[in-house]
């Protein structure tokens, strides 16, 4: 039904890019799983509350206390947006690479890390070398779940163990099956951090119903701009550990000792991790895109993007010298994230194409990604990276691809325009 939901009021559609065949045309952004365009609503929240910030937590005066208040309205209400438990911590970080390495600085001494070497840099690299195990790519969704058990009955000493796992890949776009894989990281007595940067802008995301310990995700993927992201989750662990940056706002009392050193006693609530003056138009730009969101609906959000998902598959299995990525198959599901090769033709061209004659603006290269993007390419894992990625000679193998990303502000006609292009 082509009636469900119009796409949400973004910025920048009505911004015009020069073609090289002359002339200008509106930008087609398809690189939401890069940056989305920001929602007017956020935009048209901060530029309201712009004129009023001031110092979080700090200041007496009036514009402090309401910055505060702000603040911590929009902590709670990222708690409502995922679901959080009574006792979890929201705490607001740069991005999701940010939430991933705070965890990281957080976790047990002893505890054993488990990924796939499927995931974005951000939560494959994070950990320290000695404590990670990487799995293999599983080539179905029941297949990581074995994998992910296996591995971690296996492990020896059997203690502590955290599992980071992506809910959408931000490669294929498919979904990965959080809620078993946190049953099976529970059985065995791990912990779980669901990567939600590719889930959160496209699907509910419920803490307490996927039964993940924590969640991360960033405000510019979420159609909120601004340099702030959050990691939430489990308090105990955060609370537990030393701050992720020792400053001003984390410690609640610093007392010169006898010996002539300093003793620290810091916060036990998120501002623990939080040292700084925080980006309080950052997280409220996050809280007001989690209402947005909300508000619009996610039965409809949902919906009208499988749409698009299905016009953009239909439309590329159109087009015989095209060949889209896929872990789990094609018929699997998936948010607005799609990865494809064009026999022939240098994934880096191909891009640059689309965006100096078409004005659509995609993504080329390994996204983030080199092992999974090389794994579903089926390159030398050796292969050169993104930048400087050479041509393939013909007949051999692409050594980079091309992502076409949408979401919630995406017209039909960007879409039309993108396959017309391919075509
Ligand atoms: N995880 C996934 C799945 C992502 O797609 C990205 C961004 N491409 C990140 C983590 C990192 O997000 P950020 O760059 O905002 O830290």
């Amino acid at each position: 039904d082509p009636s469900i939901c119009s796409p949400l009021p973004v910025l920048g559609r009505d911004v015009t890019v020069p073609l090289v065949t002359g002339g200008d045309v509106t930008y087609a952004a398809l690189d939401y799983a890069a940056s989305a365009p920001a929602l007017q609503r956020v935009w048209d929240d901060v530029a309201a509350y712009a004129p009023y910030y001031g110092s979080v937590h700090r200041g007496a005066g009036y514009l402090s206390q309401l910055s505060t208040d702000l603040f911590e309205n929009a902590r709670r209400t990222v708690a409502d947006f995922l679901g959080c438990r009574a006792d979890d911590q929201v705490v607001f970080t740069r991005s999701t690479t940010d939430s991933l390495n705070l965890l990281a600085r957080v976790i047990p001494a002893d505890c054993r890390v488990f990924v796939f070497e499927t995931e974005h840099h951000a939560s494959l690299l994070p950990w320290q070398d000695s404590r990670v195990t990487y799995l293999d790519a599983p080539r179905t969704p029941q297949q990581a779940v074995r994998t992910l058990e296996r591995a971690l009955a296996d492990r020896d000493p059997y203690g502590p163990a955290l599992v980071c796992v992506t809910g959408a890949s931000n490669v294929t776009g498919e979904l990965w099956p959080v809620r078993e894989l946190a049953a099976a990281a529970h059985a065995h007595g791990a912990r779980i951090v669901l990567d939600a940067a590719q889930l959160a802008p496209h699907h509910p995301v419920d803490i307490a119903d996927l039964d993940v310990d924590w969640v991360a995700f960033s405000g510019h993927k979420l159609y909120a701009p601004f340099g702030a992201g959050v990691l939430a989750g489990r308090a105990d662990w955060l609370r537990a550990a030393e701050p992720y940056l020792a400053g001003g706002g984390a410690s609640r009392r610093v007392t010169r000792r006898t010996d002539g050193g300093v003793d620290v006693e810091w916060h036990e609530s998120a501002a623990r991790h939080e040292a700084g003056s925080p980006n309080v138009i950052g997280a409220y730009a996050i809280a007001s895109a989690c209402k947005a969101l909300t508000e619009a609906g996610w039965t409809d959000l949902v919906a009208r993007e499988r749409r698009l998902v299905e016009r953009v598959r239909a439309g590329l299995a159109g087009v015989p010298q095209v060949k889209v990525l896929s872990l789990f198959g094609d018929d699997a599901p998936r948010v607005g994230v799609i990865s494809f090769v064009v026999e022939g033709w240098n994934s880096s061209h191909f891009a640059a194409a689309l965006s100096a004659e078409y004005g659509i603006g995609v993504r080329d290269g390994l996204f983030c990604a080199h092992p999974l993007v090389r794994t579903l390419l089926g390159t030398d894992p050796q292969t050169q990276g993104e930048c400087g990625a050479p041509e393939a000679a013909p007949g051999e193998k692409s050594l980079n691809a091309i992502r076409v990303s949408f979401g919630a502000g995406t017209p039909d006609e960007h879409v039309e325009r993108f396959l017309a292009a391919v075509r």
